[in-house]
């Protein structure tokens, strides 16, 4: 196997051994956020229900909180076009039963689980993750076997082996196998067992060689497993991926070598390009409870040809 500019990737990356010390994920479309719970607005409960209806493609992943099982908290990305839209879920049982909310959760999702939709999550049985929350009557088993479900973390696993083969002089290296096995050699391949499942946040950094760092409201992850899961739905060759830890990440750690400066603040800052573009245009935040934020795209921002628009230079809105 070859690796376009592998002196320069490997050099480089020899210097980056901490997950952790990686530049942050980027995001390949803009995206809206709606936090949505009891005091949310009627007119953003609306307005979730109009998007799901748009969308025909949705990430979940839903949040267990062992000490309030009273509670649903759950991520939910409805995926389209040219923005993605991310709704962060908290409900109560108890306190928001037969309510505005409960009404417009039921019928969001309904919309989901339509049959012609695709619901995608990390790791595990979606019925089995979503079963702690049936009992809140929000939707049912019948209805979450009508889409259908795709695990990303199974799918990635694949779609990873088939593209970073065993390199020639590894033990396991068979042309026509290419699963995980416990002498192999390759500095690539992190799992040595053909049931050890990726973790996502390695599964972000050997793919994309970013962090996924822990966002205040957690929706990276919802990003992450998209973007994956697009990689994996366009499967994106070796030269792909190269291509794009090229375009976005090599030029800035050089940038920190030349500097001589490392600390780890440093290393984990995204471009002064990039910093500068991404400012706050409207702050006229009322209450955390109907906060949404709006990341759109920078006109000036550069694009990346044939893998999207310029991720992370987005003005950020929050009203
Ligand atoms: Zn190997």
């Amino acid at each position: 196997m070859e690796l376009s500019n592998e002196e320069n990737l490997s050099d480089i990356e020899d210097m980056i051994r901490n997950i952790s010390q990686l530049p942050r994920l980027l995001t390949i479309k803009p995206y809206v956020v709606y936090f949505i719970h009891r005091d949310a607005s009627p007119s953003m409960l609306h307005e979730i229900i109009t998007e799901a209806k748009q969308t025909e493609r949705f990430t979940i992943v839903p949040k267990y909180k062992s000490t309030e099982y009273d509670t649903m908290s759950m991520h939910i990305e409805l995926i389209q076009q040219t923005a993605t839209i991310l709704v962060s879920i908290d409900y109560s049982h108890e306190k928001d039963k037969r309510t505005l909310l409960y009404d417009t959760l039921c019928q969001f999702f309904s919309i989901i689980f339509h049959s012609s939709n695709l619901v995608q999550t990390w790791g595990g049985n979606l019925m089995h993750k979503l079963k702690p929350f049936l009992s809140h009557e929000l939707f049912t088993i019948n209805q979450i076997n009508q889409c259908r479900l795709s695990d990303i973390q199974q799918e990635f696993k694949i779609w990873y082996n088939q593209t970073f083969i065993h390199q020639i002089c590894c033990y396991h290296y068979l042309q026509y196998d290419d699963i995980d096995g416990p002498f192999c050699s390759c500095i690539y391949r992190p799992y040595k067992s053909v049931s050890a499942q990726w973790s996502l946040l390695k599964a972000v950094a050997y793919t994309f060689n970013e962090y996924l760092y822990d966002h205040t409201y957690d929706i990276t992850k919802c990003l992450a497993i998209t973007k994956l899961a697009d990689v994996i739905e366009q499967q994106w060759t070796i030269q792909q991926v190269e291509e794009y830890k090229m375009k976005y990440h090599i030029a800035q750690k050089r940038a920190i070598t030349d500097k001589g400066n490392e600390t780890k603040e440093n290393r984990q800052k995204v471009p002064e390009n990039v910093v500068k573009k991404q400012k706050i245009i409207h702050t006229n935040t009322t209450t955390q409870t109907t906060t949404k934020i709006v990341l759109v795209p920078d006109p000036k921002a550069p694009s990346l040809n044939g893998i999207g628009t310029g991720p992370n230079s987005y003005k950020q809105i929050i009203r």
